[in-house]
């Protein structure tokens, strides 16, 4: 089932994209999915990614600047959305092993809707 727009279906979140993994999702347009972490840490836990495969900010290309971007203000919107804005929420990226980053395909968690502890773990 592979196709030119979502070759890597082999990646989990390339598969939910494809509509071959179930998901909640939150928001969708050609270039962004964002759907609800499944095992969510804080009331609000959204993933939002851009829809092309980049295994982590690291291997983001030169050029992806616009979509991440775009990605960034999606998250924004979202957590209005969700009415975040007032209280706070935190837009995480995971990077590598260090951050723990187990699902190698970009994406930002959006958390809110309770006290968020600092420094993370
Ligand atoms: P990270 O550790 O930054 O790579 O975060 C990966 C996140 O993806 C975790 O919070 C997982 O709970 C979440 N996750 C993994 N598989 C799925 C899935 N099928 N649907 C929704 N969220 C998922
Ligand atoms: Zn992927």
């Amino acid at each position: 089932m592979n196709n030119d727009k979502h070759p890597k279906l082999d990646c989990i979140f390339c598969r939910i994209i494809a509509g071959q993994s179930p998901s909640r999702v939150v928001y969708e347009d050609e270039r962004i999915l964002a759907f609800e972490d499944i095992h969510p840490q804080a009331p609000v836990h959204i993933l939002i990614i851009p829809k092309e495969h980049w295994a982590s900010l690291d291997a983001a290309p030169r050029g992806g600047e616009e979509l991440l971007g775009r990605v960034v203000a999606k998250a924004r919107d979202i957590a209005r959305d969700k009415g975040l804005a007032a209280a706070g929420y935190r837009l995480v990226l995971n990077t590598g092993p260090d951050a723990g980053q187990a699902v190698p395909h970009i994406h930002f968690h959006l958390l809110g809707g309770r006290r968020l502890s600092w420094p993370p773990g």
